[in-house]
């Protein structure tokens, strides 16, 4: 039974950087809009850099991830889309009529005419250390995100990855902590190569091809670790205040299987309309998969103004195909003259 659910025209699964911006564009083209995120609040993974200053999306000037996040969840309640936190989807059905019914691991069910899945690498796993017993560790000095870089000053802090979260963070606290050393068991870094070769010239101390082998502590801090190169077996013993470990995230996306959508390397496979194999199901952001996909937050933007217009489409196939631009869109001429801007964008 479906009747006594309130259906929308679009529901936004997961509240990170496209959930949050198609959910404005949604309702920029007047659709009845739902956005159900797992987490207590909307960000998505921003929430792991929160301090991180970014310089990569265009229009806006470096800002840090806290600030470009609240500026997102501003956005995201233009047009007041209904937002359901606490809840992970793990199901999704079909039904005669066209819509689909999403089901969360909490029981409760939502009825939708389309659904737009920005899930990103779905509800987020940190890949652990893999050392018996460093998770005792977890709630003092072994640390999996960067809150705050503050807590560092002064400390010598060890680095476990090699991707671009442990370069970033390398160069993030070199400044301050008394010492950076990056144990990374490739020769290569993944991150961005202008950050890696900032860090090789820095006073971060690199040792490639090498693991965290053991942690040595006093029962509830870590105190010391011991690096073995992978080649040579060699190790040192190194005194360490923090380590922080940067070895990614897990995909938890067994879910999106078994609904029937197909998948590439945890990945959703769109059209140009960023549609999946079933009509109706639309994927945005990190979790689309198309070629030349780009997994940045502005890429994530186009993919959600794209999946919206063509879901727009399926409720109505008498819709223009694209939204107006925000000076043609009748819904911010009041917004307009409420925030004093009625400017040059009532003649364009
Ligand atoms: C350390 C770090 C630094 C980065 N720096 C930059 C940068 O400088 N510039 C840049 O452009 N990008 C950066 N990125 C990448 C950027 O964060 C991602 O491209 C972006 O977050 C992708 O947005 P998304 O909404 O697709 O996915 P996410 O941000 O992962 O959001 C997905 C959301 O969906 C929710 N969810 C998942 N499954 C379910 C479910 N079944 N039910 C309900 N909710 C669900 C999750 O809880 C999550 O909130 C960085 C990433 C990291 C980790």
């Amino acid at each position: 039974m479906f009747e006594d659910l309130e259906l929308y025209d679009v529901t936004i699964i997961g509240g990170g950087p496209a959930g949050m911006y198609t959910a404005f564009y949604s309702g920029m083209r007047d659709l009845k809009t739902k956005v159900i995120e797992f987490n207590p609040e909307l960000g998505g993974r921003i929430h792991y850099y929160p301090e991180k200053i970014i310089w990569d999306v265009g229009g806006l000037t470096p800002v840090t991830g806290a600030q470009l996040m609240q500026q997102l969840i501003q956005q995201a309640q233009t047009f007041e889309p209904d937002l359901v936190f606490n809840q992970q989807i793990t199901g999704l059905e079909r039904l005669d009529n066209g819509n689909f019914i999403l089901t969360a691991a909490t029981g409760e069910r939502h009825y939708t005419k389309t659904a737009i899945l920005c899930m990103g690498y779905g509800v987020p796993k940190m890949a652990k250390l893999e050392i018996e017993g460093a998770d005792r560790y977890e709630v003092t000095n072994l640390h999996y995100t960067v809150q705050e870089l503050e807590i560092f000053r002064g400390r010598r802090v060890v680095i476990s990855g090699g991707g671009n979260s442990a370069v970033d963070w390398a160069n993030a606290l070199e400044p301050i902590a008394a010492s950076v050393t990056v144990v990374h068991r490739r020769e290569e870094f993944g991150g961005h190569e202008r950050h890696v070769a900032q860090m090789r010239q820095s006073r971060v101390d690199v040792c490639t091809l090498c693991g965290i082998a053991e942690l040595h502590g006093c029962g509830s801090c870590i105190e010391e670790v011991t690096i073995a190169h992978l080649e040579t077996g060699e190790s040192i013993r190194l005194p360490v205040d923090d380590v922080i470990v940067n070895h990614g995230m897990r995909a938890d996306l067994d879910a999106l299987k078994q609904w029937g959508l197909e998948m590439n390397e945890g990945h959703v496979v769109v059209d140009e309309k960023m549609e999946s194999n079933i009509p109706g199901i639309f994927a945005a952001g990190d979790l689309a998969q198309y070629p030349n996909k780009v997994r940045l937050i502005a890429g994530s933007f186009t993919d959600g103004i794209n999946a919206v217009n063509n879901a727009k489409l399926r409720i109505d196939p008498k819709a223009d195909k694209v939204g107006y631009v925000s000076s043609h869109n009748e819904r911010f001429k009041e917004r307009n003259k409420a925030l004093g801007l009625v400017g040059d964008e009532q003649k364009i």
